[in-house]
């Protein structure tokens, strides 16, 4: 850091002090007076004297006890931001946004100056940051770019026991920083009570535990399983609503569709109950939220009032919500998986383990005696996992060993993670990267590696937008990996304007060109409008998923800038953009089967085109896919249709001609699927043989 910036800082120290000073209003001691009450208020001396004599420490507390928001406050108070910056990691989104607001706010300073937050694609802090919050993800890609994070003087890595794959990674990475920084200290910050593998791996580090208080919570099983989780759990809520005393409650669901469908079964319902029972306020809380939206599940409930969380298992431990007295625990959540028969991803929706559903509990009980209702029965709570499996154990690698390549760490075997990963997954991750070129024989990164390194995407998806520079059409592939990035949240199709919602759909995808391109039209469109918000909601687009899409094609384009490619269009040419997004996702080709269902080329398996899929109705012979989901059956989603041939010309190292080859298959028309699937199903499998298609 030069002299500069040093004293820039410092003055800048002086000035914050004196406006907080003159700020301190009725609000800023309500605060102020909050943060004492806190669990770990009363240990602030020890805590700092134990930082102190130690350079990497283990803390312990319970959900809520001010770990998260206190911590960094304590040491910047205590001169520890004078030299540099504090760095706390979350595994999660949203935790980082809503937990980084909070502190500004108890520090009387606006988001985004002294206390910020970074995560993907979204950097909001300043220069003036010295308490900056952000995603484990995020830290492990400053790693990359700055090996000794010389701007921190302090790492938190919170939510330890979450064991998410960018932490998992960043322990390791950290206790090998910290040999060579003496001045940098390291805090591993964790909610379970079982911190002994934290200490053991960080060389015996001591445990600082800061005593918790928790009231005693109820615990209720259902007597029987449920048939329907949701449907109970919507029943609970209401039943809970009616009948017992005042508190606030907190249901777990899995994901935003979840929680969308329950706020509105639960409105609907509370509608029907007139005046004579309370308000219930229905606040959702997932990781795709906007930010203003999420400020509402910490306002405190209105008098006469209750409020009902519906959240996904971030308010597990991540984000602590005051005033909960009642639980609703399904026992689900969704839990990422590998399978390395497939190779595939998946995210699917799968039993908690005892440790989740003990902190579920728990937050019932936090600032008072609290119920918790489980969907499940007792003997179904005995079968449950200890403890959740680290993701490491149940993820594809290929992201993990791209980043430790690119920091120079070849030996992977020997690498020193708090918890081995499976050795398949290991060299499956190598295989593909070597198949994408991002690797050499020797396992070495090459070129095209490197530069897929700069982008933070997932590796098929920095190799595609690599590729764009041979198929002169950065700018098309660019919009294409931001619309992709953002997830499936483009469209939206409200119940009762379903026609006109799908029939806007529906002019993106004319001439059948694949969702790929069709997210492009959707962006180009909107482009043209100037856009236009109008635009949006006249076609069914989410405004804020575009919003976001515009916001990461902007840093993909100055990216691009870094890596050396020329910003280039070739908008016409349909196939080579295709072929592009062939060069990244050649692993995800899939083939028309007899049945009208799909097998993928590669390591072949059956998998289905998402009804959501522009192609859902044309079942084109071959297809590219961006990823599989597995819900009822496992979908391919985002798919386009591709010529096998472009397959050996694109990536010769992965398929053959055999492999493209399929007599039966070249004899069906294009298109089959318009006759309709039902009937393709139902069609004689010795009518194809024969090449034959009942038209
Ligand atoms: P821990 O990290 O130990 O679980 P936190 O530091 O996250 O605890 O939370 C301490 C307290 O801070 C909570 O009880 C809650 O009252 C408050 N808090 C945390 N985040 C927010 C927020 N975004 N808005 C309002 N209050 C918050
Ligand atoms: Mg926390």
């Amino acid at each position: 850091m030069d002299g500069d910036e040093f004293d820039d800082k410092k003055s800048h120290d002086d000035t914050t002090t004196a406006a907080a000073a003159k700020a301190t209003s009725a609000l800023d001691d309500k605060l102020q007076e909050e943060r004492k009450t806190l669990p770990i208020y009363q240990y602030r001396d020890a805590f700092l004297q134990a930082v102190k004599d130690h350079q990497v420490l283990i803390i312990v507390g319970e959900t809520g006890s001010g770990k998260t928001t206190q911590i960094p406050q304590y040491l910047h108070e205590a001169g520890y931001t004078k030299r540099g910056k504090i760095g706390c990691t979350q595994p999660r989104r949203v935790a980082a946004m809503s937990v980084a607001a909070r502190v500004a706010k108890e520090m009387g300073v606006r988001l985004g100056h002294e206390v910020g937050y970074a995560i993907r694609f979204e950097d909001c802090t300043s220069r003036n940051t010295v308490l900056k919050y952000m995603t484990d993800g995020l830290l492990l890609k400053e790693f990359g770019d700055q090996p000794d994070l010389a701007e921190y003087t302090v790492l938190v890595l919170d939510e330890a026991h979450e064991r998410s794959l960018p932490t998992d990674m960043l322990f390791a990475l950290v206790k090998d920083l910290a040999r060579s920084r003496p001045d940098l200290k390291v805090l591993i910050s964790s909610a379970t009570l079982d911190a002994e593998k934290f200490s053991d791996f960080f060389d015996s580090a001591p445990v600082f535990k800061i005593p918790g208080r928790r009231f005693p919570v109820e615990i209720n099983h259902t007597l029987a399983p449920e048939a329907d989780y949701l449907d109970a759990a919507i029943v609970t809520a209401l039943q809970i609503h009616t009948k017992e005393p005042p508190g606030d409650i907190l249901m777990f669901l899995t994901g935003q569709e979840e929680i969308e469908t329950a706020e509105q079964i639960l409105q609907q319902r509370t509608r029907g109950f007139g005046t004579k029972i309370a308000e219930l306020i229905i606040c959702p809380i997932y990781a795709g939220l906007p930010t203003e939206l999420q400020a509402k599940i910490f306002e405190p409930t209105p008098q006469g009032a209750r409020k009902v969380v519906l959240a996904t298992n971030i308010a597990e431990t991540s984000v602590t919500i005051d005033g909960i007295k009642y639980v609703i625990d399904p026992g689900f959540c969704k839990k990422k998986s590998y399978n390395p028969r497939t190779r595939m991803d998946s995210l699917q929706v799968a039993p908690i383990s005892k440790a989740s559903a003990n902190q579920r509990a728990g937050r019932s009980g936090r600032t008072g005696p609290g119920k918790c209702f489980r969907l499940y029965t007792a003997s179904n709570y005995q079968d449950l996992e200890d403890n959740n499996v680290p993701e490491i154990q149940r993820t594809n690698l290929s992201n993990v060993v791209l980043i430790l390549k690119s920091m120079g760490i070849d030996d992977l075997i020997n690498f020193e993670f708090m918890d081995q990963p499976p050795p398949e997954a290991l060299l499956q991750a190598l295989e593909l990267l070597y198949a994408l070129s991002a690797l050499n024989k020797n396992g070495l990164l090459t070129k095209v590696g490197k530069k897929m390194v700069d982008f933070p995407l997932d590796p098929m998806l920095s190799k595609m937008v690599v590729a764009s520079d041979k198929y002169k059409c950065s700018e098309e592939i660019i919009t294409i990996a931001a619309m992709l990035s953002v997830g499936n949240a483009i469209f939206y199709c409200p119940k009762d304007k379903r026609v006109h919602a799908e029939n806007a759909k529906i002019s993106f995808h004319v001439g059948d060109v694949g969702d790929h391109i069709a997210l492009l039209r959707v962006y180009n469109s909107w482009k043209e409008t100037n856009f236009s918000r109008q635009w949006c909601y006249e076609n069914y687009i989410q405004v804020r998923s575009m919003k976001t899409a515009r916001d990461i094609r902007d840093q993909l384009e100055g990216l691009l800038e870094k890596a050396g490619i020329e910003l280039t269009s070739n908008l016409n040419d349909v196939d080579a953009i295709k072929k592009c997004i062939m060069s990244g996702f050649f692993p995800n080709i899939a083939r028309l089967d007899k049945y009208g269902s799909y097998r993928t080329l590669k390591h072949p398996h059956t998998v289905h085109l998402h009804p959501g899929s522009g192609l859902a109705e044309v079942l084109p012979r071959c297809v590219v896919y961006h990823e599989l989901v597995l819900t009822a059956k496992e979908y391919m989603r985002q798919v386009t249709e591709v010529k096998p041939a472009w397959l050996v010309e694109i990536a010769p190292h992965y398929y053959q001609m055999k492999d493209v080859d399929d007599p039966a298959l070249k004899k069906m028309p294009r298109g089959v699927g318009r006759i309709g699937k039902e009937l393709l199903a139902a069609a004689n499998i010795a009518t194809f043989a024969k090449g034959v298609y009942p038209v």
